[in-house]
Parts: C-alpha cells; structure tokens; sequence
C-alpha cells in the first residue's frame, strides 16, 4: 500500500467493520481509501486510479460525480434534506412516483418506499402476506423461490433467498419457503437452447405451484439473471410461463429487479423481455443513479385496494422506515431518469454492450472458461477447472481473489463471484475503456489459471 494510503487504511482498521469481508483478509489487502469518483473512474489518496467494471456494487449508471445528478442533488440540498413520509409529502417523491408509474410495467401505479433493496423485499413479502390475508386467504403464507437465488441479507430477504454462502448459518432464525429449480441455463445439456431449458425447467415451478398454491403468498424472482448467484442467466419465456401460472394459480409474482432494474439487461426492465407485469416489482441501486440509497416496491391498484379501509379494521400496511421516499434520493433519481430520457441510454448502451460481448467472447476457448454469457450490459465469465466437465476450482483456492488483486494491480475494479468474472460497468464507459477491462480479465484469468 502506498505511503499516501496507508494512514487511512490504519485508522479504517481501526474502527470499520466492513460489509461482506472476512476483516482478517485485510491484513494481506488492506482496504483502499477512495478520494473522489470522476464517471467510470475511482481514485484513491496516492493519485491511482480504479476503472469501476461492477458500477460499485451495482448501482452506478451515469459515472461518479456527475454532474446532472449532483446539480439536481444540490438543488434539493438547498430546499430540503429530509422530511418523514407519513402524514407528510414532497415534490421529489410526487414526481418519482408519477415518473415510475409511467415507465413501469402498465399496471404498476403504486409506490412504496424504503431505503435500501433488502427493505424493499421485506417489504412485498409482507405486502403480499397481508393482501392475503385482507382478501379473506390467511392459509396462504409461505413464499417460493428460486435455488441459487438472492434477494438481499436482512432475515426475510435472506429466508427468500437460496446463497448458502449467506444463508446457511442463519437458517435456524429463518421462515420455511419452498425452493424450486432454477431455469439458469449454465447448467443446460448440449444442444439445447436457453428457450429449451427455461421451458423444461419450468415443469418444475408448475408442479411447486400445483402443490402449494392453496398456502402460497408469492413467488420471488431475479427476472433473467441471478447476479449475486453467480450471473448466472435464463430466458425469458420462463418469466412468460411463470406469470400465466402465477395468475392461474392465484398466486402473486414478485419481480426482485434491484440488480437487473434500470437498463442492465438491454431494456428498462427485465420483465419487458418477457412481456409481463409482476404484482410487486422491487427497485433500488440504479433508482438514484447509485448515488443515494432508496428503494421501491411498485404494485397494482388491487392490491392497493386490498389495504384501502376504515383505520379501525387495522388492514392498513403500517410498516415504514425513517428514510422512506428521502428527498435528495428523489431528486437522485429523478435526475437519473431524466437521463434516460433525454441521451437515449438504452440505444447508446446497445453498442457498447455488443462491444463487451465480442471481447469477451474471445475468452471462449481459453482451456479454463466453461463459458461467456450476456444478457445486455451483464458479462460473466465463468472459469472452470476442468473445461470438458466443467467441475468448478476447489473454493477455497479463491482463484476469483487472485483476479481481484490482479486487476486492482493495473487499475481495474474487478470483484468476480468465487469463479465467475463479470462486468457490469456503469453505462458512461467508452469503447476504449472496454477493452481495457476485458484485456485486465484475461490477463487475470491466465495468472489464476495457471497452476
Ligand atoms: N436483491 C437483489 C437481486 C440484489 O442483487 C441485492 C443486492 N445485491 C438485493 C436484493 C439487496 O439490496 P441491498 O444490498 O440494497 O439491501
């Protein structure tokens, strides 16, 4: 670590516990102390430089500081920082709401704020428990999911979620759901297409379905791509299939679109590459442009009905955080939707997509890649042991960390999921900037692999 560094390093070990990281592996990569973010780039206290290839964690969409977002964020400084949501309202989330509701899914007129996307998963699992409930169905109570799904780490995010690295050791304090096969298309034989196998794999969700219907709140989905399992994709006639069930079924559909929201799978969306409308669609990460945390649970006049009463009948949705629907994450995202509309996003994205692709794709044949996916502005790479069986690296070698450190090494913020390398940049990355990140990964790739 550089000398200009290291002081902040110390004092962060110091008091800083950080999210998931096992502390002691700072004492080889002590956490690196960023001093500003210019677009696709992040700096530290020595003047390096890192190409932000995850959009840090996610959430970025236009770059760090931008300067839209930060002029629209600043505004609101001045007028408001922050007001409580109950009894109270303000211009911010009037206009986000109407916003939402306008480019959402047709149908999704309803917004419920929280903070941050595990809050907004809390929240539609509730939500969907309590419309039950209202409408006179109170068997129904238990949720299905998806394996190798993630939804988020507060308790019943986590218990809707199926990433035994996260879940394991907490599930004795978490609810019973029914976990279903995952349509993810890794895991295809040869010769079947994505379509094939999301459509097979869906056997097995009509048969959860027609077992557990009569007791089933919802099912919850990462539409098209599991992120933090891995990247790992499906298509989207499984969402296709999935909604006509759910509603045959009477079950509600959940769409978790916190990671894939906002572009990253080529439409605004993921749903709409199925041509569904969910009964609650979560958002979070790219709702300010990354700058700020808000969260989002968009859902149905009906179910917003369902809740409609007198107070004394107690069927109101009492629950809420402090930082509900906060201001300045409005403006955020305002600005950030603003964006979308007046640079085209989507268009533009589609070139700079195709251009992560065919670089990437020319890791195909590397003897340790299994294989390259992509769905829009999602890349993975995922490596292998063995590349005929595709047996995974033992994980405790942590090849994934060796890539990491590598790319840290030559300016490239790459953070790979155990074996699987992905980019997900935010969408102010050029062509040149592209190629660098692929050229990092490869090279990474070839250190990690090598014995
Ligand atoms: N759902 C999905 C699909 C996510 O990817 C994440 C975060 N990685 C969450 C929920 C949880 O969001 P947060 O980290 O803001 O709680």
């Amino acid at each position: 670590m550089t000398s200009a560094n290291a002081p902040y390093a110390a004092r962060d070990l110091a008091h800083v516990w950080h999210p998931c990281t096992q502390m002691k592996d700072h004492e080889q990569l002590p956490p690196i102390p960023i001093r500003c973010g210019r677009g696709a780039w992040l700096e530290d206290y020595s003047g390096r430089r890192y190409l932000d290839a995850i959009s840090s964690w996610w959430v970025n969409l236009f770059g760090h500081a931008n300067a839209r977002i930060n002029a629209a964020v600043r505004a609101q400084l001045e007028e408001l920082e922050q007001v409580m949501l109950a009894g109270f309202t303000h211009e911010p989330v009037i206009a986000l709401s109407e916003a939402l509701s306008a480019i959402a899914p047709a149908g999704l007129t309803r917004c419920f704020y929280a903070d941050n996307g595990s809050s907004a998963v809390e929240v539609a699992v509730k939500m969907s428990f309590h419309y039950w409930r209202n409408v006179g169905r109170s068997a129904k109570r238990r949720f299905l999911t998806l394996s190798n799904s993630y939804h988020g780490e507060t308790l019943g995010a986590l218990a809707v979620g199926n990433v035994d690295l996260y879940k394991k050791i907490y599930r004795p304090l978490l609810m019973d759901v029914i976990t279903v096969p995952s349509p993810d298309c890794y895991a295809r034989p040869p010769g079947e297409s994505w379509a094939q196998h999301s459509r097979r794999k869906f056997a097995h969700m009509e048969a959860a379905l027609a077992e557990h219907a009569h007791e089933a709140c919802a099912v919850i989905v990462e539409p098209l791509v599991q992120c933090a399992g891995g990247m790992r994709m499906y298509d989207p006639v499984y969402l296709t299939l999935l909604r006509e069930a759910c509603d045959r079924h009477q079950v509600h559909l959940i769409a978790d679109e916190i990671a894939v929201g906002f572009g990253r799978t080529g439409t605004l969306f993921a749903c709409e590459q199925a041509g569904i409308r969910p009964d609650f669609m979560c958002l979070s990460k790219g709702l300010t442009g990354g700058y700020l945390p808000l969260s989002t649970v968009m859902t149905t006049d009906g179910v917003y009905a369902a809740f409609y009463d007198e107070y004394v009948r107690l069927n109101a949705f009492l629950h809420s955080h402090s930082f509900t629907g906060n201001p300045l994450a409005c403006a955020a995202a305002r600005a950030s939707l603003a964006i979308f509309r007046e640079d085209r996003v989507l268009e533009g994205n589609r070139a700079l997509a195709a251009r992560m692709g065919e670089r990437a794709r020319a890791l195909e044949d590397h003897p340790h890649v299994a294989e390259v996916r992509q769905r829009g502005m999602i890349v993975a790479i995922e490596l292998t042991a063995n590349k005929a069986s595709r047996e995974p690296y033992p994980w405790a070698e942590r090849r994934g960390l060796r890539i990491h450190r590598h790319a840290l090494s030559r300016g490239v913020l790459l953070r790979p999921i155990d074996d699987v390398v992905y980019f997900m940049p935010p969408y102010v990355i050029t062509p040149e900037e592209i190629d660098l990140m692929v050229e990092v990964a490869r090279e990474g790739i070839e250190r990690a692999t090598c014995d």
